[in-house]
């Protein structure tokens, strides 16, 4: 059996084991230490905009840690965009709040201003206004970030960025991760670059950050015993994690150099194929390219499916998926209010990832090929 290509696998840079010797020699084996204050130097100094940032152990908990730090209680209204990953969305329900879920539009994939201004007006309209809005950068394309943050301003409430998936992607130069009041990154194995496992919450007010950092590490006040005046947490990045992250931060232009190389094979793989289509980047807008994604059009494809691609993929050890399916769509979200118009679910029923790490290589683009080559090639009665 030929060995597996991973949808998207750590890829080391070589130093990430110097930091975290170092980390062992220096017996900073903990939740803090040079290696965390590192980490968080190097993001900040990358992202620009003069944010600060608080190193974390997901994603996850910088998204429950933003919520409660933008004052959402039981029982308040959160807007998210609807096709992403649970975990955008799972931390509403940490909190007791109730999240309203908002469609795609065709462009990006992402947030469509249109339906978030749809769903704050009759939000407002039914006597409750929502106390955050979640936009996600999914699969490293930008949200349209200015259209998002002017109707957010001119509605007055705060916006948490899930950038998850787009460390390293830009609009107009600007670094996702710096346009939310309060924005989050992960570190997860598969992302862009790892940590094993962590995250990061980033903000241009410090005092967000700071608060973070504090609730991260149980909420001790200023005081000689263990005092607490409020709920705290165990959030905080270890040292050693952060030691990988130090190493993977030094070559994470690279990945995304490399990642953007893999979209551009599949962008010309495709380019003479009916019923494919990528996702382009508008003028202005940088994708970092996580993953590569294709839409099937059925019927202009000549009768292929996405399932059929992907059960071809299954059979030679590939790794592909289909895309997030919308919450709105998700049992666990059922009866949660949704604004839209068919969009994200007409992306999850044609949509197909394809194996975008920063690592494959030339031999297995080869037998990506092989397979893209045979699907294509057949006559439809045969699919
Ligand atoms: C990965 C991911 C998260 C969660 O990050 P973890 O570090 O895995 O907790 C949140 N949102 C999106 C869009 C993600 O892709």
């Amino acid at each position: 059996m030929n060995s597996k290509i991973w949808l998207s696998s750590p890829h080391m840079g070589g130093k990430e084991q110097t930091f975290v010797k170092e980390a062992f020699d220096t017996n900073w084996v903990a939740p803090l230490g040079p290696n965390v204050n590192g980490m968080e130097a190097d993001l900040a100094a990358y992202l620009g905009n003069d944010v600060s940032v608080a190193a974390l152990s997901s994603g996850t908990a910088a998204l429950h840690l933003g919520l409660i730090l933008l004052g959402v209680q039981a029982g308040d209204e959160v807007i998210c965009q609807s096709m992403t990953f649970s975990a955008s969305a799972n931390p509403i329900k940490y909190l007791g709040a109730i999240p309203v879920f908002v469609d795609s539009e065709p462009g990006t994939w992402n947030m469509s201003p249109y339906w978030l201004e749809e769903a704050i007006k009759d939000r407002l309209a039914k006597g409750k206004k929502p106390k955050a809005i979640i936009p996600v950068h999914l699969y490293g394309m930008p949200v349209n970030m200015f259209a998002v943050m002017e109707i957010a301003r001119r509605y007055e409430i705060p916006v948490l960025e899930d950038a998850a998936e787009a460390l390293g992607s830009s609009i107009a130069g600007r670094r996702c991760g710096t346009f939310g009041d309060i924005a989050i990154l992960s570190f997860n194995g598969n992302k862009i670059i790892t940590t094993s496992g962590g995250g990061a919450l980033v903000s241009g007010n410090k005092e967000y950050a700071d608060k973070a950092t504090f609730l991260a590490t149980q909420a001790r006040d200023a005081a000689p015993h263990y005092q607490h005046s409020q709920v705290g947490y165990n959030y905080r990045m270890s040292n050693i994690c952060a030691g990988i992250g130090r190493g993977q931060m030094e070559v994470l232009p690279q990945r995304v150099s490399e990642r953007r190389k893999v979209y551009a094979f599949y962008q010309k793989y495709f380019a003479d194929k009916k019923g494919i289509t990528l996702v382009a980047e508008p003028e202005g807008f940088f994708s970092n390219r996580w993953l590569t994604t294709i839409l099937i059009d059925t019927e202009q494809a000549g009768g292929l499916t996405r399932e059929v691609l992907w059960a071809a993929f299954d059979k030679e050890n590939i790794e592909s998926r289909p895309l997030w399916k919308p919450m709105h769509m998700q049992p666990v979200f059922a009866g949660a209010p949704f604004y839209g118009d068919g969009t994200s679910e007409k992306l999850f029923n044609q949509g197909l990832c394809l194996p975008s790490g920063s690592n494959l290589t030339t031999e297995d683009l080869g037998r990506i090929s092989v397979v893209l080559d045979n699907v294509l090639m057949q006559e439809p009665a045969l699919i």
